[in-house]
């Protein structure tokens, strides 16, 4: 039977959820709904597989996660075209999102052991009779729930971590890109094959609500915004840990001394690929006056090249039918509140496709300057300054990346956007670097994947004193004498009391 997707609603039929492309419609997969205490059941077992994995030690998890790696190496094209059909990526971006998720499985998989194993820690003279010691044990279960712009990356992006941390994982891929989810499943199973360390739970969002209050030990949830806060709230009720990875409306600034050509160049990707359906893509610019009209004519000229459509086109449809109708809005109101487009407006949304649309001087309370659009559109302002690019950038309560163009400020400019991430002379590195943390601020979440920081994320410090020799100075003890008291405060004037 070939399914229709209905816009904006997801299909669920006698108990399975199908999947469809955006593009065609036409059913991509069907996967069971988990329902009753499936959820529950799926966790129990995932705990039960926790104590083999753990017990694995760093070295043999490094070796099978290394293993999982190559499967997906190996068969990049086909998992690539499998995105493109569930989700309407084009297949080039699709590739570019396994590589970097495979970079990310790799070098987890690799310094694990360093960053996470246990480790003497340096004492200091007032407890100098101790050696500290230190280790990340892992949690336990790792609920993880993804969205669907990055069915690969992002569900790796916390996966790859906390397996190699030791934990187990239960995936609630979105009700969007389910098939790619349980591809990642069965492709770790095929290598993995002894216990169920990675295993998926399908459904639509009282799924992954069903998660967040399964007994997980940790929930790492990527998602939008308005999503991370019920998950929270639900979390909150056992205390469950949550890192949370929600939306952005990521800017770039383009200062007077910046390479209009490359700016412009990266401008286009950094906020058009995947039809503009990426957390830390590009949605507002910031170009300073005396380079204002130059860097816009070379946005528009390169955006206007750019081909819209199925199979073999730059940009694909918008994965989400109901997004076509924000987008729209944006653009309208954008438009409506004397923003000019220079190239698409108020005719780009044609379903299941958006035109590239760029917009200027758009005022910066309009929609499409403050809330996330999700679509292949750009807003361009024309500011004095850095300084006022910056002001601008930082005045939305999201942080998540952000862009600077330029030379001799740009690092500085860089270091003061309120943001998790920023890139200088291009976009959207910072989450192929898999040596730096990922994650935002503000409204776009907190907590973070990737590098060591992503590491120790989903490991809880353990730490241990042990006693190698008597106390000359007894302070922790019934038994010091008011002679040990008054040394006490001499050592604490000496060692702490001085004016600077
Ligand atoms: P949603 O917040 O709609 O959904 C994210 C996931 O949460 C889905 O699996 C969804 O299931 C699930 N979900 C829905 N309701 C609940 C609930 N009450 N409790 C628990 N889980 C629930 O986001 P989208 O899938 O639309 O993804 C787009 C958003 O993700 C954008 O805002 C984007 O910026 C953000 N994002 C952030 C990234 C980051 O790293 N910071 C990276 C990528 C995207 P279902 O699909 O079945 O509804």
């Amino acid at each position: 039977m070939t399914a229709v997707r209905v816009p904006g609603a997801p299909i669920i039929s006698d108990g399975r959820l199908v999947s469809t492309s955006p593009a065609t419609g036409a059913e991509v997969g069907r996967l069971p709904v988990a329902a009753g205490d499936d959820v529950t059941r799926a966790v129990e077992r995932a705990r039960e597989a926790a104590g083999w994995w753990a017990g694995l030690g760093f070295t043999g998890r490094r070796e099978r996660l290394l293993r999982w790696r190559g499967v997906l190496a190996r068969r990049i094209e086909e998992l690539a075209e499998l995105m493109h059909a569930e989700g309407g990526k084009p297949v080039p971006d699709a590739i570019v999102e396994v590589l970097t998720a495979i970079e990310h499985i790799d070098w987890a998989a690799r310094n694990a052991g360093q960053v996470l194993r246990p480790r003497r820690v340096r004492s200091r003279l007032i407890l100098a009779e101790f050696t500290g010691h230190l280790e990340y044990q892992p949690y336990g279960v790792v609920g993880v729930i993804g969205p669907w712009n990055y069915p690969v990356f992002t569900p790796i992006g916390s996966t790859a971590y906390a397996l190699a941390a030791g934990n187990t994982v239960v995936l609630k891929p979105s009700e969007y890109t389910p098939v790619v989810g349980q591809w990642l499943v069965d492709s770790l199973a095929e290598v993995v094959p002894e216990q169920p360390v990675l295993t998926a739970v399908h459904g639509l969002g009282d799924v992954g609500a069903a998660l967040c209050r399964s007994g997980v030990n940790k929930l790492a949830f990527t998602g939008s915004t308005a999503t991370a806060k019920k998950v929270m709230a639900a979390c909150a009720e056992t205390l469950t840990p949550v890192l949370l990875e929600a939306g952005g409306k990521d800017a770039m600034i383009v200062d007077s001394d910046a390479d209009l050509d490359a700016a412009a160049e990266a401008c286009v990707w950094g906020g058009l690929t995947n039809a503009g359906q990426t957390c830390i893509g590009i949605e507002r610019v910031y170009a300073v006056e005396p380079v204002f009209d130059a860097f816009v004519g070379k946005v528009v000229e390169r955006a206007g090249r750019l081909t819209v459509g199925a199979d073999g086109s730059d940009i694909g449809p918008i994965t989400m039918p109901g997004q076509l109708d924000v987008i729209r809005r944006h653009i309208d109101d954008a438009l409506a509140r004397g923003g000019r487009a220079v190239l698409g407006g108020a005719d780009a949304v044609q379903p299941p496709y958006v035109r590239p649309t760029i917009l200027v001087d758009v005022p910066e309370d309009s929609l499409a300057v403050r809330e996330e659009t999700f679509g292949p559109t750009l807003t361009i302002n024309r500011v004095r300054d850095a300084e006022e690019a910056i002001t601008r950038a930082n005045a939305l309560p999201y942080g998540l990346g952000g862009s600077v163009f330029g030379r001799r400020r740009a690092v500085a400019i860089a270091r003061r956007l309120r943001s998790g991430m920023a890139a200088v002379n291009s976009t959207l590195t910072f989450a192929g670097m898999s040596t730096l943390p990922f994650g935002g601020v503000g409204e776009s979440g907190f907590g973070r994947i990737h590098g060591e920081d992503g590491l120790r994320e989903f490991g809880r410090p353990k730490a241990v004193t042990r006693r190698r020799a008597r106390s000359l100075l007894p302070a922790m003890t019934f038994e010091r004498t008011p002679a040990d008291v008054a040394r006490l405060v001499k050592v604490t004037k000496l060692l702490y009391g001085r004016r600077r």
